[in-house]
């Protein structure tokens, strides 16, 4: 079809790139402005103990409104907060809503939930990145062990010892740490042995066809004595079928988060449905 065209491509072609280019400085320049704006909001998303059916805790989970636009995803802003670096300032917004959060939910004696929150590298690559962290949570009254942290494979493969002493140092404090995405980068797994981790997610792409291909349950199996093997517990997220959960149960998973129990929600929902649902409700989804 292109070469069909001919001459007319080039322009199209270009038009098009120009375009691109502008929606992206304009993606830009509104995400620059969004913190002040008010424009993000968190959803929560529960997580549920395979083993007992209780709630165990929520990942926090970034939503843009923007004023024309409406809603847009993460996958469509997040690379690029990331590669101007504005992440570093939605980054610090989600961890003081979350501890503004998590604060009023101990006011409320809504009882001691622990939420994750996902961080950039490039968040972790800044030195002030502990101890701004340290201080957010402090500052709300919010102990460490409340607060779970969210590192994907890729970039916990790539951290510098100084971070990982840091991270060990937040997981002495009470802090939990996960590996997220678990199984699309490339693992080097000796260094999955020092990493200080309490728990790993498993990527969504390795559960997706467990029910009908005995080759991806093996491989689940596989990575589930693994995660084991270094004393870590198991989340599989993105579990969209109870047959996926049942499998994933009887394979000896620990926790499952996914739209089969239940999608992200905003607080007051989150709070709601957490405190009326029976254990019987979610496992009847
Ligand atoms: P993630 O951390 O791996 O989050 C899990 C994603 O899976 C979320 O997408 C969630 O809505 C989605 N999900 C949950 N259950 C299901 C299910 O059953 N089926 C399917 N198909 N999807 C499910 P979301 O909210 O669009 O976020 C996408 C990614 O954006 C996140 O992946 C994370 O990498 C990034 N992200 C989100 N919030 C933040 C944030 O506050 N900071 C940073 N740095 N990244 C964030
Ligand atoms: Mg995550
Ligand atoms: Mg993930
Ligand atoms: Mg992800």
């Amino acid at each position: 079809r292109a070469k069909s065209r001919g001459g007319h491509q080039h322009c199209l072609f270009s038009d098009e790139l120009a375009q691109e280019h502008l929606r992206r400085l304009e993606t830009e320049k509104a995400l620059a402005e969004a913190v002040e704006r008010g424009e993000f909001h968190l959803v929560l998303q529960p997580q549920l103990s395979l083993a007992s059916g209780a709630v165990t805790g929520a990942e926090a989970l970034l939503r843009w409104r923007h004023p024309q636009r409406g809603p847009v995803s993460p996958s469509q802003f997040i690379q690029i907060a990331e590669q101007t670096g504005i992440i570093n300032a939605i980054g610090d917004w989600v961890m003081s809503e979350v501890a503004a959060m998590l604060a009023s939910w101990d006011e409320k004696g809504e009882g001691s939930r622990r939420v994750a929150f996902n961080v950039s590298p490039r968040q972790l690559e800044r030195p002030d990145f502990f101890p701004r962290l340290r201080q957010i949570f402090a500052e709300a009254g919010v102990s460490l062990s409340q607060i779970e942290i969210e590192i994907t494979e890729t970039a916990a493969m790539e951290c510098p010892q100084a971070t990982l002493d840091e991270m060990a140092e937040l997981r002495r404090g009470g802090a939990t740490i996960a590996l997220d995405d678990f199984g699309t980068g490339y693992s080097n797994i000796a260094r999955l042995r020092q990493l200080p981790l309490d728990r790993v997610k498993l990527d969504p792409s390795l559960i997706h066809d467990i029910t009908v291909s005995e080759q991806a349950r093996n491989v689940v199996q596989a990575v589930i004595q693994l995660v084991r093997g270094v004393e870590c517990e198991l989340v599989a997220e993105a579990v969209e079928t109870v047959a996926q959960a049942d499998i994933l149960r009887t394979m000896g998973c620990d926790t499952i988060q996914g739209f089969v129990f239940a999608e992200p929600m905003a607080e007051p929902e989150f709070l709601a449905w957490t405190s009326h649902a029976s254990i019987e409700d979610r496992s009847a989804a």
